[in-house]
């Protein structure tokens, strides 16, 4: 007897037979099932979907159904709630079930054939059974710590109430205040707890996850064997990643970490997830389905009976909102970490530990973080790059052997080449951008395009020959802070060779100096032995790298963000400025006189004023009553359509087109005037890069107060957006696409 099943393929966008195929199986396969299916004249991955939730969209005629080619034995199938989360994914963003769950899925499970994946389980048996299950344990009211430091007062607080209370937790704990110590303390309480337990944790970069898995696997590797913390990120090779999510999905695995896309792991016995640096925007997927890994963790965590814990110094907005009190509304439990460890003596909470603390706030810097600073440079020289006080702070450091930081967010030498006679500047033909100088390789090259030339020997329109750099990325940081500390000596290292001491070593680490592969690991180690003076960097060296040496960190040009049009870009700054302060003076003998220095036209913004008081929650507070005011999230629900045509023109008309139609049609069908109430919809406007890759770019926001009138206005707009493209509005537009919950506007 044959089965007809609903089979969960690949196909492209927005392809009219859409995602749910329908086929025909000599077995009743249990929905799930990872399967190999005929679709046109290849054969593909599928995943069988529940009947009743998916319905198939292909064309239902019995004489035309194939039959399944094969299934993936060997491999459980995938569970209910997994496919929950597929299905709760591709409806809230907006996406097509087979897209998301395909996508979900290792990339190399599409290129093996049955036969081969049996291989691979083979290969992928244990070779070591773990050391301790424990699975006696599980009456004790806590593990030993033995494994861990003794707990400081905050911490053992934290984690009683992470065991106590069902959660989701926000642990906003300052930098360096032992927040990656609660979340291993937290996992071996689960893991010690059940024999089967799985904890998931994620961080925002690839380049996170080495040290996170080093510190992993000191602490577990003892305890559950090697195999039982794995890794799943793209920066990972596909076998390796097959290999990974294997043992997770077998439950070998006990700990997956991984960055955003490891929210989707298949992890059969879930109890914890952990969303580290949780503010974090690389938790929001930028293509394909716009996920944010973080709100799914919590969906997912809700879903799965699992205790979902966010950690930052600063958290977003949306999750601050959500930490408010209970009697507020508020759905998470914020737990606070506001000391460094360090600067209190470990051990339990003690009369003295309390005294300490308040003696310690008291004083100015609360709590061992560092001194900020702020320069004005309304009274330094016009054109200084550099205030002298800062250079002052940094040759100071050199004399010490300590280490500074300095970073600005704008990579390359120059954002621009102009000429001085004629105005030219260096745009990029293919968008409406200038390309960057990059004095190193002597190129002009397009940061949105990729599009890369050698820098004129004149100027192409008018011939003169003095075509100058305007403004300055990181590259000319570098350069210039080089010739401004030429003369400096660094006095410890004085020889027959050097007899006033060597000179001072200027570095830089960015996106243009770690293109391959290795390299990013080599420079920070470089940086840790000691071998740089003056750190010269990008955001990128703010995050997460624990330089104990550093004592000045230094942002030379921040203002930007107070006045951008994105409403997001003063949490971002404040978050930034924030995180590359927790790199200073990690080394609890060096934390005393650790400083940020920030440089700024606007020295008594509130920003700063909060930042130098280390008070984000005073800058949080303050920027959501701003947000209430202005109707901004998470006071409201956004969602943008995004529309790429040959040129802008188009791009708007069809966005335009379709939101009359939400106007005229939407609004004759029975019950939606409610629905439309509440929706706003903008007029089509350009993106504000509007052209990249001779790709005219436009978008429109929809707004409303209720999330859930935008979800159900979007679900059915959708078709609206189908219809309004196939007519003579659509001619011209090469794609659209909707971000729900967009981070950027
Ligand atoms: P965060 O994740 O909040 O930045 P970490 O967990 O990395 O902080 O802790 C900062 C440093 O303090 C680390 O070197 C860590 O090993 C150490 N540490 C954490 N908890 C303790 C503790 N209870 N006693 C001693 N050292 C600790
Ligand atoms: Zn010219
Ligand atoms: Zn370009």
């Amino acid at each position: 007897m044959s089965h007809w099943l609903c089979v969960l393929v690949q196909t492209p966008a927005h392809a009219a037979m859409g995602s749910v195929l329908s086929y025909r199986s000599e077995s009743a396969l249990p929905s799930g099932t990872l399967v190999r299916v005929p679709l046109g004249s290849r054969e593909t991955l599928g995943v069988v979907w529940d009947v009743e939730s998916a319905q198939a969209t292909g064309e239902f005629d019995p004489a035309k159904i194939r039959s399944v080619a094969g299934t993936l034995e060997g491999i459980a199938p995938l569970s209910a709630t997994w496919q929950q989360l597929v299905t709760f994914t591709a409806n809230y963003y907006q996406r097509s079930l087979g897209e998301v769950a395909l996508a979900a899925l290792p990339p190399q499970l599409r290129e093996l054939s049955p036969a081969q994946v049996q291989r691979r389980l083979k290969r992928s048996k244990p070779t070591t059974a773990p050391a301790v299950t424990n699975a006696g344990d599980s009456g004790l009211p806590r593990p030993n710590h033995a494994s861990g430091p003794s707990l400081t007062a905050e911490q053992t607080a934290a984690l009683d109430q992470i065991e106590s209370q069902p959660g989701p937790f926000l642990l906003f704990g300052a930098t360096g205040s032992g927040k990656t110590e609660v979340y291993l303390q937290a996992v071996q309480t689960l893991l010690s707890a059940s024999p089967q337990a799985q904890a998931l944790i994620m961080v925002p970069e690839i380049n996170l996850t080495p040290q996170l898995e080093a510190r992993f696997k000191a602490r577990f590797a003892p305890l559950y064997g090697d195999d039982a913390v794995v890794s799943l990120h793209s920066g990972m090779t596909n076998p390796q990643r097959l290999k990974s999510w294997l043992a997770a999905h077998s439950g070998q695995a006990r700990m997956v970490l991984g960055t955003r896309m490891a929210v989707f792991a298949s992890l059969p016995h879930l109890r914890l997830i952990v969303v580290d640096e949780e503010h974090d925007p690389s938790y929001k997927s930028s293509e394909g389905a716009r996920y944010s890994a973080r709100d799914l963790a919590v969906y997912r965590g809700r879903l799965e009976n699992a205790k979902v814990l966010l950690g930052s110094a600063t958290p977003s907005l949306e999750s601050w909102h959500h930490s408010r009190p209970a009697e507020a509304g508020g759905r998470y439990l914020r737990i606070a970490m506001p000391s460094r460890i360090g600067t209190l003596p470990p051990g339990p909470n003690n009369e003295a530990t309390r005294a300490h603390q308040t003696t310690r706030t008291n004083a100015g810097t609360p709590d061992g973080l560092p001194l900020v600073r702020r320069v004005d440079m309304n009274h330094q020289p016009r054109n200084a790059v550099f205030s002298i006080p800062l250079l002052e702070a940094i040759k100071e450091r050199v004399a010490r052997g300590e280490q500074s930081m300095v970073f600005l967010n704008r990579r390359g030498y120059a954002p621009v080449l102009h000429c001085t006679d004629c105005g030219w500047k260096s745009e990029c033909p293919h968008c409406s951008a200038f390309r960057v100088f990059h004095k190193i390789d002597r190129t002009l090259r397009c940061h949105h395009c990729g599009f890369t030339e050698r820098v004129p020997r004149a100027c192409p329109s008018c011939g003169n020959p003095d075509i100058a750099p305007l403004g300055r990325g990181t590259e000319r940081l570098e350069e210039h802070l080089a010739e401004l500390l030429a003369d400096v000596r660094r006095p410890h290292t004085i020889s027959a060779e050097f007899p006033e001491g060597e000179p001072v070593r200027v570095a830089r680490i960015d996106a243009d100096t770690t293109r391959l592969k290795g390299e990013l690991q080599s420079q920070l180690a470089a940086v840790h032995a000691g071998d740089v003076d003056v750190l010269v960097g990008t955001q990128m060296i703010a995050k997460g790298h624990d330089f104990r040496r550093i004592t000045l960190v230094a942002a030379v040009n921040p203002d930007g963000a107070l006045f951008s049009s994105d409403f997001r870009a003063p949490e971002r700054l404040f978050g930034l400025l924030m995180q590359a302060g927790g790199r200073a003076g990690r080394d609890a003998n060096l934390g005393e006189r650790s400083e940020v220095w920030i440089q700024t036209f606007q020295p008594a913004h509130a920003l700063y004023a909060a930042l130098k008081r280390h008070d984000y929650p005073a800058f949080a507070n303050a920027q959501l009553r701003e947000r209430l005011q202005a109707g901004l999230p998470p006071f409201t629900a956004q969602a943008l359509v995004r529309a790429e045509a040959r040129d802008q023109e188009a791009a708007q008309a069809f966005l335009n087109a379709a939101s009359a139609s939400a106007h005229n049609e939407m609004a004759q069908w029975e019950g939606w005037a409610t629905v439309l109430d509440q929706i706003t919809l903008y007029p089509a406007v350009p993106m504000s890069i509007q052209r990249v890759a001779n790709v005219e770019r436009a978008q429109m926001l929809v707004e409303s107060p209720s999330r859930n009138a935008l979800q159900q206005f979007l679900s059915a707009w959708q078709s609206v957006l189908h219809t309004t493209r196939k007519q003579p509005v659509g001619k011209g537009l090469f794609r659209w696409a909707i971000d729900v919950d967009p981070l950027a506007i």
